[in-house]
């Protein structure tokens, strides 16, 4: 060829500036040469776990470059952070699983956390789903360059700040785990034992110190529905119950007949779709049960019911199955305060009720849900997407929002996170 250079590429003298204003620069590099894209997740919950099964086995790994950024020491999100006690899966074990690995041996209906996180950490051994995350690398920034068209990103790993790259970034890093102390007066003056429960301090050991607590007072400030158990009409009287050794023998032998039973289950879950939708008729005769159903657990103490009985339809806020919550509330030994902490003293805690002492404050305030990331995100034309987002988050499906290029979201904005399993929302996002 004439002209042409060892490359490939031609040797004409390249076009003397000053461009033309509609130039457009050509790449000097052969059109269609092969090269790989850049995939930076950030989290290994179930999100960047799922994710990572599609890259190594379902063939999109010869095309991609692929990453994983954790910030914990090991994998799991949620089930490897959430450690307080009696801490488990409202949805049915069976359906709350990989579908890639069905799990014939759950040890019961709905699973303990700790149990889940055994599963997560079972599969990924199993299919080397941690190949490429970088345990312990908290994600501090994303800045997107306009002229690479890549996304820049500064991960922390302990203190040593590492500097990596992106064509599209992925955020797994789930809607459940922005946890913060609340930002209550005198908070840190408190003398007695202070804990979180979306890090709850191990050391506490409560049961061993009395049979039974003298006080308990729990502050709500809001009411929720406090509802029967999800797919509760699968089990005999509600409640959650362990399986016989006989049927996890037949779903391991018979996966079959296990892929039938686990069918069965999302069939009958998704059945209560409807009950979310706002002035359904579903929805109106599930408002009225729901409502009967804590009246009677509530003994229609009418004080009780007309504060802990929310006015908003069933869906607003993901209900909360919740057995011997209601029971609990009424023992002897405890009591509901209405009115908001105004302080915790160095001996307990100050509302509009007055002063009480206590020995332990437990915060199970929850998580900043606003859907804003918890490292800097910069996208196009500097754009920050904390600005972006400051009065309300917008997202394409959940997935896409402006001025982000290539960026996908896990679970984002008006995502359907109310119903059914999260598993399957979070692989139909993969897919
Ligand atoms: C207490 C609790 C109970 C729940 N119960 C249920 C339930 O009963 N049923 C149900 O369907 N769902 C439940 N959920 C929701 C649960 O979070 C989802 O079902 C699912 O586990 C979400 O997976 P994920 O991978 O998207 O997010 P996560 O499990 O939250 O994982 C996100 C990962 O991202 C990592 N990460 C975050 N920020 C960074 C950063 N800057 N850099 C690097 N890594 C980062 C985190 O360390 C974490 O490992 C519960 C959540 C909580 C917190």
């Amino acid at each position: 060829m004439n002209g042409a250079n060892s490359s490939g590429l031609s040797n004409c003298p390249k076009t003397p500036a000053p461009f033309p204003t509609n130039w457009i620069p050509v790449l000097e590099k052969l059109a269609f040469s092969p090269h790989k894209i850049d995939f930076v997740c950030i989290g290994a919950g179930f999100s960047g776990l799922t994710l990572a099964y599609r890259w190594k086995h379902e063939g999109a790994n010869e095309f991609i470059n692929r990453r994983i950024s954790e910030k914990n020491h090991d994998v799991g999100g949620t089930w490897l952070e959430n450690r307080y006690p009696g801490n488990a899966c409202d949805v049915p074990a069976h359906i709350y699983t990989f579908t890639f690995e069905p799990n014939p041996d759950w040890t019961s209906f709905y699973a303990s956390g700790r149990e889940i996180w055994q599963y997560m950490k079972r599969t990924t051994e199993k299919y080397q789903l941690d190949e490429r995350v970088r345990l312990n690398s908290r994600v501090t920034s994303a800045i997107w360059d306009d002229a690479a068209a890549r996304w820049k990103i500064r991960v922390d790993q302990g203190g040593k700040i590492i500097e990596t790259e992106a064509h599209i970034l992925i955020n797994g890093s789930g809607i459940l785990n922005k946890w913060h102390w609340p930002d209550i007066k005198g908070l840190s003056s408190f003398r007695g034992k202070l804990v979180l429960s979306a890090d709850w301090d191990e050391s506490l050991d409560w049961e061993d110190k009395r049979p039974e607590a003298s006080k308990i007072a729990t502050y709500i400030r809001s009411p929720t529905w406090i509802t029967f158990n999800f797919a509760a009409q699968l089990t005999s009287d509600g409640e959650n119950f362990e399986y016989p050794e006989n049927d996890k023998r037949l779903w391991r032998e018979n996966l079959g007949e296990h892929s039938k039973l686990r069918r069965h289950f999302e069939h009958e879950f998704n059945k209560f779709f409807p009950s979310y939708l706002a002035e359904g008729a579903q929805q109106a005769e599930m408002n009225k049960l729901f409502r009967q159903t804590m009246e009677q657990r509530l003994n229609h103490n009418a004080d009780l019911c007309a504060k802990l009985i929310p006015d908003f339809g069933i869906g607003c806020r993901r209900i909360c199955p919740g057995d011997g919550y209601l029971e609990a509330l009424q023992e002897k030994n405890v009591r509901i305060e209405f009115c908001s902490v105004e302080e915790i003293t160095p001996t307990g805690i100050r509302s509009c009720q007055g002063h009480e002492e206590f020995d332990i404050v437990v915060c199970a305030t929850g998580f900043d849900v606003s859907f804003v990331p918890p490292w800097e995100m910069i996208g196009k034309n500097g754009v920050s997407l904390r600005e972006q987002w400051k009065d309300a988050p917008y997202a394409y499906f959940g997935i896409c929002t402006p001025n982000m290029p290539n960026y996908f979201i896990y679970n984002g904005p008006n995502c359907p996170i109310a119903h059914g399993s999260l598993i399957l929302v979070i692989e139909w996002f993969t897919d």
